[in-house]
C-alpha cells in the first residue's frame, strides 16, 4: 500500500512566499498521489513558528480551501529546529514517513519522489544533499565548509552540505521523540539514531521571495549550539591547552633563571605585560568555553517544553 507522507514545512514570517510554495507543493503532492506513490492521505503540514504577519491566516485559508493543507500554531517563536520538531511529533501519528523542508523553495521539490521511492525502498532515513554550493556568497560557502570540517574533527557524525531536507519514517521519528535534550541540533541528532539510510542530491535554489531568517549572528550561534550539544572535545582542549602552558611557563622560568645568573636579566617589563595578557586571555577563553557548557547544563535540567501548540489544523 502507498505510505501516507507528511510533508512538514516550519514558517516564520512567511507571508511573501507562502502562498506559491502552497501551490507548487500541492500541485507535486497531488503528482505523487495521482502517480500512487503516496496515499490520498498525505498532507502537507505548515507550522506557524511566531509569525508577526499573516503567515497564519494564508494557512487558515489554505486549510479552508485546500483539502491537502494542515496548520500548526505554535503560541510563541521558538526557532527554526523547535518549529521542526513540533511539526515532526504532530505528524507521526498520522503518517508513515514525513519530509521536512523549507517555506522558500530553496529545496527542490522534484526530489520528492526520490524520497519516497527511497522509503518504499526501505530506508529509514533519506537525506537531501545539496550537489553544490555555487549559489551561495564566498562566504557563505567558506563558513559552510569550515563548520563541517570543524564537526568531523570533533567526532560529531554530520552529513555533509545537508540542512534539513529529509525524510524519516515513522519508526525514526519515534525514536527522536525519545531524545530528550532541549538544545536541539537535528542535523547532529539524527545520524545518531542508526537506521538505513540514504542520500538524495539536489540543488539548492535562492530564497524564492521574503528574507533570511538566519542572519550572521544566528548562523554562528546554531554553529556554536551544534558543536556544544554534541562534543565534549573543547573541555579536553582545555586541559591539553593548559598542560602546554605550563610547560612553556617552566621553559620561562627557567630562561628567566639562566639570565639573572649570566646577569643580563633586563629589567623585562614588556615580556612580564605580555605574558599576562596573553596568560589572561586564555584563561578567560577557556571560562567561556566552560561556561558555554554549564549554561547548556542550567538549560537542560529545567527541561522547559520545547514548544507549545496553540492549535492544530487537521483533516
Ligand atoms: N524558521 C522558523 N522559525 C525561525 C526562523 C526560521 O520556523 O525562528 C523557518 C523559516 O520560515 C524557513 C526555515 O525555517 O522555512 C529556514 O529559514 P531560512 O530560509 O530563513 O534560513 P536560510 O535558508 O536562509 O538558512
Ligand atoms: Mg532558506
Amino acid at each position: 500500500m502507498a505510505p501516507v507522507l507528511y510533508i512538514v514545512i516550519p514558517c516564520y514570517n512567511e507571508q511573501e512566499v507562502l502562498p506559491e510554495t502552497i501551490k507548487r507543493l500541492s500541485a507535486k503532492l497531488c503528482e505523487m498521489i495521482g502517480s500512487g506513490l503516496c496515499s490520498s492521505e498525505s498532507r502537507m503540514l505548515f507550522v506557524d513558528d511566531g509569525s508577526k504577519d499573516s503567515t497564519w491566516e494564508i494557512i487558515i485559508k489554505a486549510h479552508s480551501e485546500n483539502e491537502y493543507v494542515c496548520g500548526l500554531k505554535l503560541s510563541h517563536n521558538r526557532g527554526h529546529q523547535n518549529a521542526l520538531l513540533a511539526g515532526l511529533m504532530s505528524a507521526k501519528e498520522l503518517c508513515d514517513c514525513a519530509v521536512s523542508m523549507d517555506a522558500d523553495l530553496q529545496d527542490d521539490i522534484g526530489v520528492l519522489d526520490e524520497f519516497v521511492q527511497k522509503y518504499i525502498d526501505g530506508c529509514d532515513i533519506v537525506y537531501g544533499v545539496r550537489s553544490n554550493r555555487k549559489k551561495d556568497t564566498f562566504f557563505k560557502r567558506f563558513t559552510a565548509a569550515c563548520f563541517y570540517k570543524f564537526m568531523k574533527l570533533l567526532g560529531v557524525e554530520i552529513i555533509n552540505n545537508h540542512a534539513d531536507y529529509r525524510l524519516m519514517s515513522k519508526r525514526t521519528l519515534n525514536t527522536l521523540s525519545e531524545y530528550r535534550e532541549v538544545n536541539l541540533f537535528l542535523r547532529g541528532i539524527v545520524p545518531l539514531m542508526g537506521f538505513k539510510s540514504d542520500i538524495v542530491y539536489y540543488e539548492r535554489d535562492k530564497r524564492f521571495a521574503g528574507e533570511s531568517k538566519y542572519p550572521l549572528k544566528k548562523m554562528i550561534s546554531f554553529a556554536v549550539d551544534g558543536i556544544t550539544s554534541f562534543s565534549v572535545k573543547p573541555l579536553k582542549l582545555i586541559s591539553n591547552v593548559g598542560i602546554i602552558i605550563s610547560l612553556l611557563s617552566v621553559l620561562g622560568i627557567l630562561y628567566a633563571l639562566i639570565s639573572k645568573i649570566m646577569g643580563t636579566a633586563a629589567p623585562g617589563w614588556t615580556a612580564t605585560i605580555a605574558s599576562i595578557w596573553l596568560v589572561c586571555g586564555i584563561i578567560m577563553f577557556c571560562l567561556g568555553v566552560i561556561g558555554e557548557y554549564i549554561g547548556k547544563i542550567y538549560i537542560e535540567v529545567k527541561a522547559r517544553p520545547k514548544y507549545t501548540v496553540e492549535e492544530f489544523l487537521k483533516k
